[in-house]
């Protein structure tokens, strides 16, 4: 088609409100799913994605329209994740975009998601559809999702377009509003070439595949390119479309979003936000490419049989080549022996990296409690950077400890004010904002320590206020703490693994709360386990888990022996996932026992 009759647009919201079940009646309205493709959210493409129904990497896909007037559009979608975590595939997918799809669940409103999402697309310069979606469900409320969109928003929702993603209601008249209020791609195909890479990932038949959105020019197979950040060179091989599935095309004219594939064997040779040029031409501007992410939450990752070493070396060389957005080096820790010091997104991003590193490559782990990224000023006025509990200096050496903050907005109806205001207090939160965004809805911003909203601030957000609440935030700057490093000792030996840093003035009900779940998550063994927490060497807490009374076996003595068996195969299991240290076997959940304190 003519490029006026090219839309390519992402679909924004806040998490759950719809926007992989939108993307799934789109491709269904436009014949791109059959019925046998009837799984839901088709654009979640991992088992994990899958499982967890959430949306992780953005995805593009080409699909045909024959509007009402008979004119066929091409439709480029982007679907994109809507977790904080993975804001950063949000930024990259409006990049490639003209307009967006801005989805609002009717029976939640407007969420800190909505908004944040909705500021990014402003900045961009995009133009942008209200949808109110889930019109289906009996506690839908469509007139109070507009008003929210006018007032939080500030959109004109008299526009907005009502649909149930899970009926197929309304996606007709959604599709006559994309091509008739969208704009097409103001591109020129006969400029010279230049393509923004929005996402590259490894495929093992086909080596590295970049998803790019065309910006100027044409780019086809056989064309000679530069990427310009790593100044590599490169034949194009093919080009296509995901339509959804691969499908080669002869070329890729501006405006358009599609695949590159050439020769590449390393995913940080296509970098994300990078422009892609001829090599023939001369000097040019890069196009304005993304923030390089930044990984904010780290933890140590460990394999519970140390034989799994070289495995877990290995794996993480694969997953990497997927997702760039993980670091990693080696580490040592006297407790857990040889491992990685892996850095994440966020929690969310370090629960699914774990996840695929147990279940794509078969590994066994223990990962331990996340940590940030602390600025520790010596004695002699030298600064380290130190992202691992276990290697804080002691007090002596510290001249002032520094710790990254975060801006968080928090949306809540007021009912709940009381406790989310008494939550960011006890989290050391300062607060800097109270504003009414309707008569019933409040913003609370709030400045945090990064290292407290890490340790499970966001669940219990939600459970103060029954889900009621939610949390979009910027990083901020750092800000000098008192802070202290707190030890855990089993049976009388440190445990480097399970230390952690804490604010002093909390450190005395942390260590003691620690202690206490710490009792829960140990099994009993064959003696009793002494549970100890310290601050320097003076103890602040300490419990016992006492020991193992009965055989388990002695209860079958003499009797079934496929009982037996089973119990015996019960306890196998059961033993995955526990670290001897020392001749104390230690569970995961022991060294995320942190997390769970309420
Ligand atoms: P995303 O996180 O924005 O991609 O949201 P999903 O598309 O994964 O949907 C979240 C949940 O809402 C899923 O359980 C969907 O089945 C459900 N859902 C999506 N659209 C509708 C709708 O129009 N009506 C109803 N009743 N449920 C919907
Ligand atoms: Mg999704």
């Amino acid at each position: 088609p003519v490029r006026e009759h090219i839309r390519s647009f992402c679909i924004i919201a806040h998490i759950d409100h719809g926007k992989s079940t939108l993307a799934d009646r789109l491709m269904e309205h436009t014949g791109l799913l059959g019925e046998r493709d009837k799984t839901a959210q088709y654009l979640d493409r991992m088992d994990i994605e899958r499982e967890r129904g959430i949306t992780i990497k953005a995805q593009a896909v080409r699909m045909n329209y024959e509007a009402d007037d008979g004119t066929v559009y091409q439709l480029d979608l982007i679907d994109t994740p809507g977790h904080v975590d993975f804001n950063y595939e949000v930024s990259r997918s409006l990049a490639a975009c003209d307009g967006v799809l801005l989805v609002v669940d009717a029976a939640q409103g407007v969420e800190a998601q909505t908004l944040a999402n909705v500021y990014l697309a402003l900045d961009a310069d995009l133009e942008i559809i209200p949808v109110i979606n889930k019109i289906d469900l009996p506690s839908a409320d469509v007139d109070n999702a507009k008003a929210e969109i006018e007032e939080m928003v500030g959109l004109d929702a008299s526009q907005a377009i009502c649909v149930s993603a899970k009926t197929g209601q309304g996606i007709d008249e959604l599709l006559e509003a994309i091509v008739t209020y969208l704009p097409a791609p103001k591109a020129d195909p006969e400029g010279p070439v230049k393509a923004l890479i929005i996402d590259s990932w490894w495929d093992n038949y086909r080596g590295v595949i970049s998803l790019v959105r065309v910006m100027s020019g044409t780019m086809r197979a056989k064309q000679e390119v530069r990427f310009m950040a790593t100044d590599k060179r490169y034949d194009i091989l093919e080009t296509g479309v995901f339509a959804p599935e691969p499908r080669k095309l002869d070329k890729l004219e501006a405006g358009e979003v599609g695949f590159l594939i050439c020769n590449i064997k390393d995913v940080v040779d296509s970098k994300v936000g990078d422009t892609i040029v001829l090599a023939s031409d001369g000097e040019s501007d890069p196009l304005p490419g993304f923030q390089e992410v930044q990984q904010m939450v780290f933890a140590g990752v460990f394999p519970t049989d140390s034989n799994q070493y070289a495995d877990l070396r290995d794996a993480l060389g694969k997953l990497t080549l997927n997702d760039a957005s993980v670091t990693w080096e080696p580490e040592t820790s006297d407790a857990l022996g040889f491992g990685f010091r892996l850095g994440f997104l966020g929690l969310l991003h370090m629960e699914i990296i774990q996840e695929r590193l147990e279940r794509e490559y078969n590994l066994d782990l223990i990962t331990t409690a996340p940590s940030v990224k602390f600025r520790i000023t010596h004695n002699d006025g030298t600064v380290e950077i130190v992202d691992n509990p276990a290697r804080f200096p002691d007090t002596g050496d510290i001249q002032m400890i520094e710790e990254p903050m975060i801006i968080g907005r928090i949306q809540l109806p007021e009912d709940y004010l009381g406790p989310v205001i008494k939550l960011c207090q006890e989290r050391r939160g300062i607060q800097q904002d109270l504003t009414y965004m309707t008569t019933t809805r409040v913003q609370l911003t709030y400045e945090l320590p990064l290292a407290e909203v890490v340790f499970g601030f966001y669940d219990q957000l939600k459970s103060c206020s029954r889900g009621y609440a939610s949390l979009d935030y910027d990083h901020g700057e750092y800000r000098r703490a008192n802070l202290v490093r707190l030890d855990l000792m089993v049976n009388g030996e440190k445990v480097d693994a399970l230390s952690l840093i804490t604010h002093k003035d909390n450190s005395f009900f942390r260590g003691r709360d620690l202690c206490v779940k710490m009792k829960e998550e140990i099994p009993r063994q064959q003696f009793e386990v002494a549970i100890q927490a310290a601050v320097g060497s003076r103890i602040i807490a300490r419990t016992t888990v006492k020991a193992l009374r009965k055989n388990v076996l002695a209860k079958c003595y003499g009797g079934d022996a496929s009982r037996k068996r089973k119990l015996l195969e019960k306890q196998k299991k059961g033993k995955k996932r526990l670290k001897a240290v020392g001749n104390v076997e230690i569970p995961q959940g022991a060294f995320h026992a942190i997390l769970k304190l309420d």
